[in-house]
């Protein structure tokens, strides 16, 4: 008797790690080991959990704030200060310049409280991977960026905020508090609180979840926010993360039949908010490409047939350096 875990449904995440690394994808999903997430991945979900709040009907720049004093309570005191007193060392001129160091002698607080957030960078955050030039303070300014943006970010008129019907916090019935923890049936990437959509594509059970559905006019909207790089607008058009999820919301009645789509990228990068749409008008072509690969890799799942990547390529190349479970491979 096969005494396996019950494999869940694929998603894209799934579906990635499986081709980039099959060994990685044994670990994390057969073996249940906890991944170690970038601070990068952390900050998207972030982003997402206010997003999702200011969807509700808070205000952006409060949700923000809501979400970060919630997840670095004992130092959100000195990080707001911090970026506070960012934008007057900043106007002050050049790190190396007279005029910012004589501003950073007459402020003595800036140095301490710098200290104490990348002290609880390095303990309380210390199980994320943390690159050489990302930091905490860094992630915050940008967040408080983002929440005065509120008006670039929001989109107008939405059906589903990360598959839950769109409702605010005047409406009777509250929003569900449950969160995409680690016993969320599957993981979507930086996914505050959802509801995933299920169907089958190319006989495959599918979950996915997209962070928003909205109508313009006749068309359906539907979306990912990205705090990465934005895609081309070529790769957009031949995403499958995004065609998975038009598929899930028509099995699902959500897109009619015959209804146009828009699918997209609202990209919350460092300086500005990009909003990448194209239209769903090959969606046939690319489900049946799609329809293969995912059975390519639920027969693999099926056969047990993982193996790991590490050795098979070059340099750059390799998976390895980005892995999420590197702490537990044993390869
Ligand atoms: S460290 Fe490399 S070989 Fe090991 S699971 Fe991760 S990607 Fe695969």
């Amino acid at each position: 008797m096969d005494t396996r875990p019950p494999t869940r449904p694929l998603s894209i995440s799934q579906v990635r790690l499986f081709l980039s690394c099959s060994h990685a994808w044994h670990l994390r999903y057969r073996l249940g080991h906890v991944p170690r997430v970038g601070a990068g991945a952390w900050f998207g979900r972030m982003i997402h959990e206010a997003i999702q709040l200011a969807y509700q009907g808070l205000a952006l720049d409060d949700a923000v704030r809501a979400t970060w004093e919630t997840a670095c309570a004992p130092i959100f005191d000195a990080l707001e200060e911090l970026v506070t007193l960012d934008a007057e060392y900043a106007a002050a001129g050049r790190p190396t310049s007279k005029a910012a160091q004589a501003w950073r002698d007459q402020h003595p607080a800036y140095d301490e409280l710098a200290r104490r957030v990348n002290a609880y960078q390095a303990a309380a955050l210390g199980h994320l991977r943390w690159g050489k030039t990302q930091s905490l303070a860094d992630y915050y300014r940008r967040a408080v960026v983002l929440g005065e943006r509120e008006a670039e970010i929001l989109i107008d008129d939405p059906i589903l905020i990360e598959g839950r019907p769109f409702r605010t916090v005047e409406d009777d019935e509250p929003p569900a508090a449950d969160s995409a923890g680690d016993d969320a049936p599957f993981d979507e990437e930086g996914k505050a609180a959802y509801s995933p959509l299920v169907g089958v594509i190319g006989g495959v059970a599918v979950a996915g979840v997209p962070d928003i559905v909205a109508r313009r006019g006749d068309t359906a909207l539907v979306g990912d926010y990205k705090t990465g790089r934005p895609l081309g607008q070529a790769a957009l058009l031949e995403d499958a993360q995004l065609t998975i999820y038009v598929e899930l919301l028509r099995q699902n009645g959500i897109i009619a039949a015959g209804q146009p789509v828009e699918v997209g990228h609202i990209v919350l990068g460092e300086r500005e908010v990009t909003h990448q749409w194209a239209p769903a008008s090959d969606h046939a072509r690319l489900l049946s490409r799609i329809e293969r690969q995912l059975a390519h890799v639920a027969a693999l799942v099926a056969a047990d047939l993982t193996i790991p990547r590490k050795g098979i390529d070059a340099g750059f190349l390799s998976p390895c350096a980005l892995c999420d479970v590197a702490h537990v491979c044993d390869a």
